[in-house]
């Protein structure tokens, strides 16, 4: 065994952090919690797969369930296309594999949302299948163990990491491995300023050796979000809200209230409504503002209550929600302000 996975694993025994998807031996668990830990802090998660494993305890009633409770479960988690794409995995899982989880990786990547790193967590935690896991924390632990100074997201750069990687996946007690550096990346070897005093490779680690543990890896700059203006329309008929299902690949499948880009006065909202929707409406009010960050884009959103007549028609592709049953629909977390509103302020005195 490579000095480096006996002193990692010697960690682990005594380091491993408690997780709920953690000894369980349940591939369909490892799955859930590989997808929801995408881009999403441990702490932040514990919850969501408790609640998820609760309402969906199995690959089958994952796949018999309704979409929409799928959104719902996985409601302010963000990232939806991961929800909607574990919920088509499942049915998949269960008409092509009869309900059991591959083992091998190469089976795995064909299951919608299993790419290759998620194919090899899953592989290695579940079954034991010796392969490496490589996600941003162990490619962190990689570059500064090895010093390498080249860009990780260059192909070339990334196979040789992808290699070094792999020398060190054991034969046996690959999950705990892949695991454990993982665990290395998000707690010791963080990014900006590690904490090599507690860190098992620190003998071995030639980035500490060459004190430049700091600068890597090499990434290259992220580009700034854009920023994206909004008004947000809370359009009321008697104690009904006029809502959508969203289509557009960000956030579809949730529902929000209809939004025009860009903010206009009080008066060009008006007509707006008038053109857009066929709705005749009070002038509008303001209501707040917020504002959301993905990771491509800032939303900057004007909140503004109009109020139509009691009996208005629905307008196409719309629906009248009650004001009650706006909490039932799975919602994103960047209309929730919005939400707030409409479940209140929007109350006629
Ligand atoms: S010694 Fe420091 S830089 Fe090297 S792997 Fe450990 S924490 Fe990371």
């Amino acid at each position: 065994m490579h000095p480096a996975t006996e002193a990692l694993l010697r960690w682990w025994d005594e380091n491993a952090r408690e997780m709920p998807w953690r000894g369980i031996r349940n591939p369909y668990g490892t799955w859930v919690s590989e997808i929801m830990l995408q881009q999403t802090r441990v702490d932040t998660v514990r919850d969501y797969y408790t609640r998820f494993m609760a309402r969906f305890p199995t690959v089958r009633a994952l796949a018999e369930a309704r979409e929409e409770d799928v959104l719902k479960m996985w409601e302010g988690l963000g990232y939806y296309s991961r929800a909607r794409n574990l919920h088509r995995g499942a049915q998949q899982v269960c008409e092509e594999f009869g309900g059991e989880i591959p083992r091998d990786p190469e089976t795995l990547r064909r299951i919608r949302g299993i790419g290759p790193y998620t194919s090899c967590s899953i592989a290695s935690i579940a079954y034991d299948v010796p392969v490496a896991a490589v996600d941003g924390n162990v490619i962190r632990v990689i570059c500064r163990l090895y010093g390498l100074g080249d860009d990780p997201t260059e192909t070339k750069a990334r196979a040789r990491i992808g290699e070094l990687a792999e020398e060190l996946v054991p034969e046996k007690r690959a999950g705990d491995h892949n695991q454990a550096m993982m665990d290395l990346g998000a707690t010791v070897c963080v990014p900006g300023t590690p904490d090599c005093e507690r860190c098992p490779l620190s003998k071995l680690c030639r980035a500490r050796a060459e004190g430049t543990a700091e600068e890597l890896p090499r990434l290259p700059k992220a580009r700034p979000p854009r920023e994206k203006e909004w008004d947000v329309l809370l359009i009321f008929s008697g104690e009904r809200v006029l809502m959508y299902r969203r289509e557009e690949k960000l956030l579809q499948g949730l529902w929000c209230f209809p939004m025009t880009e860009g903010h206009r006065t009080p008066e060009e909202l008006r007509d707006a409504v008038r053109r857009r929707y066929g709705l005749e409406t009070e002038k509008p009010e303001p209501a707040g503002e917020a504002r959301h960050v993905f990771t491509h884009q800032v939303w900057r959103m004007k909140l503004y209550l109009l109020r139509t007549s009691g009996d208005a028609p629905e307008p196409a592709g719309m629906r009248w929600i009650p004001r009650g049953e706006i909490r039932a629909l799975p919602m994103p977390t960047a209309v929730q302000a919005a939400r707030r509103i409409a479940e209140t302020q929007g109350e006629r005195d």
